[in-house]
């Protein structure tokens, strides 16, 4: 099942689209599959360990993206696996490398790569379930923050798998206490959220260290285009799976307020005072409007950036971490400008011009209420828009939800204030700073003021000459005088903090 026919052009990944029992077509013209029927795992060729540790976990059926992925991982497939969080990747990766285990072997076989320590330990104790009715294998958790002494004497006792952030398993490779030469599976768990946190490096440079005989899966709730060049870079021969969220619509709340034409863009400050969203994404048909609307909220203290064709990569990158991290309320942008952008968190999208084209309309507001969050869809129409809208409408079987500006005006009038505050570093990959350098400054003793916790210290960006570091607001003048004080990788460093 779940399998495309026809051969694919080598290293393209063939995907397999799976639904949560919808029939909706998907746009690029793949397979796919339906799995609404819920599938036993004993058709899979599992160990009778394995088997009994799923019913012993009370496991009865797949999940939709376990169905569609284990029959190709236990293949030997490479394979691209893209599903929202909690519909149980876990077991997808964990069944497959499991089942290559030779328990008489004391040598790393598997290895998963994971963002954060507490994500590491969470699928450590997942597969230490799985593998619970199998012969002592042995699962061992690699990740900053705690000595390395410790994790250096386990793996000299060996290891069969080993789980791990990025940066502590090259601090590991480097020292020679991690050997691959063992390895045939390894895993990108979050591979989205390692990317936003700045591991990119530290994962090339891991993958490079594994055998290049092995199985390669990478797991990610959303696909940017950073994830494509990792997967064009390591998998072979990759198949795709994807689960489509369930109706998105139903997550996506849409409105079209009436305004007239010259109060387009005051609407979208009242908007935005009154829905009170984290962070929006507004649309503008032109730059020259992207520029204007921009101004008219600055005027009015938002944080707001905008996004066109003519600012340089350097400046580009800013714009997009500075949104990304939370320290920037309102990005506005152009169609053109916006492709490509893979946000997770959108509270609201805001077309202050509607679109008269249906498509570019879905495709707008299809980037809020994702992973399960609610998003607001708010479109402004002039009453000339009218037309565009009983098109979307038609288009879309939606029946339009109209408001008034008029029943928002009594809104709080608070300033709205990004949660983080976006701090610059100066040097970046060039200089060889890695996120757990500024990390480290950060939680270390060095410097004035106290310790920061990991929970204070937001995203965390290396870019080749600057490294871009998210605080909470209130935290942003202690931690701005901590990196100034301390040392970023045993250096002093130039600070400071990013605001529009
Ligand atoms: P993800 O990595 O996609 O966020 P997890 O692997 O963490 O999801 O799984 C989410 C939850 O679902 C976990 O509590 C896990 O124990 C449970 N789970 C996974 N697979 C199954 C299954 N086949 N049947 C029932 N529960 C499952
Ligand atoms: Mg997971």
């Amino acid at each position: 099942m779940a399998r495309v026919p026809g051969s694919a052009p080598a290293n393209r990944p063939r995907r397999v689209v799976v639904g949560e029992g919808m029939n909706e077509t998907d746009s690029g013209g793949n397979a796919k599959t339906d799995v609404s029927l819920p599938a036993a795992f004993d058709a899979l060729p599992l160990s009778p360990g394995l088997l009994a540790a799923l019913k012993h976990l009370g496991y009865q059926t797949m999940t939709p993206i376990q169905a569609a992925a284990l029959p190709l991982a236990l293949e030997g497939h490479d394979l691209i696996a893209q599903a929202k969080t909690g519909s149980g990747k876990t077991a997808a990766f964990a069944l497959p490398l499991l089942r290559k285990l030779n328990p008489r072997w004391f040598a790393v076989q598997a290895m998963v790569l994971c963002p954060t320590r507490e994500l590491a330990d969470q699928v450590t104790q997942e597969i230490r379930r799985l593998a619970r009715f199998e012969d002592n294998i042995k699962v061992l958790s690699l990740c900053g923050g705690t000595t390395m002494r410790p994790q250096m004497a386990s793996l000299e006792h060996g290891a069969h798998v080993v789980v791990g952030t990025p940066g502590r398993i090259m601090d590991h490779l480097e020292r020679g206490s991690l050997q691959l030469h063992g390895l045939n599976t390894l895993v990108l768990d979050e591979a989205d959220r390692m990317l936003d946190m700045g591991f990119h490096d530290d994962i090339v440079y891991v993958a490079q260290q594994c055998p290049l005989k092995r199985q390669t899966l990478l797991f990610s709730a959303t696909y940017p285009e950073g994830i494509a060049e990792l997967a064009q870079r390591f998998l072979r021969n990759p198949q795709q799976v994807k689960l489509l969220e369930q109706h998105k619509e139903s997550k996506i709340r849409q409105r079209f307020y009436e305004v007239k034409h010259e109060e387009r863009l005051q609407a979208v400050a009242t908007l935005l005072k009154h829905y009170r969203p984290v962070s929006t994404l507004a649309f503008c048909n032109t730059k020259q409007q992207c520029r204007d609307l921009v101004e008219v909220l600055h005027a009015q203290g938002f944080h707001a950036l905008t996004l066109h064709g003519d600012l340089e990569q350097r400046e580009r990158d800013q714009v997009l971490i500075q949104f990304a991290n939370r320290s920037c309320s309102v990005l506005v942008a152009t169609d053109v400008a916006a492709r490509g952008l893979d946000i997770s968190q959108l509270e609201a999208v805001i077309n202050v011009d509607v679109t008269p084209d249906p498509e570019v309309y879905v495709h707008r507001i299809g980037r809020t209420g994702r992973a399960d969050e609610d998003g607001w869809a708010l479109s402004l129409c002039s009453p000339r828009d009218r037309r565009r809208v009983d098109v979307i409408a038609q288009a879309t079987g939606i029946d339009p939800e109209w408001h008034t500006l008029g029943s928002l005006q009594s809104g709080n009038d608070e300033p709205l204030v990004p949660p983080m505050v976006t701090l610059q570093i100066l040097g970046g990959r060039k200089e060889k700073i890695r996120p757990g350098d500024v990390l480290g400054a950060l939680t270390g003793e060095a410097g004035e003021g106290r310790a920061f916790t990991r929970e204070q210290v937001g995203k965390i960006t290396v870019t080749d000459w600057n490294t871009y570091v998210a605080v909470a607001r209130e935290l942003a003048d202690e931690a701005l005088r901590k990196l100034l004080t301390g040392k970023v990788k045993g250096r002093q460093v130039k600070v400071r903090a990013l605001e529009d």
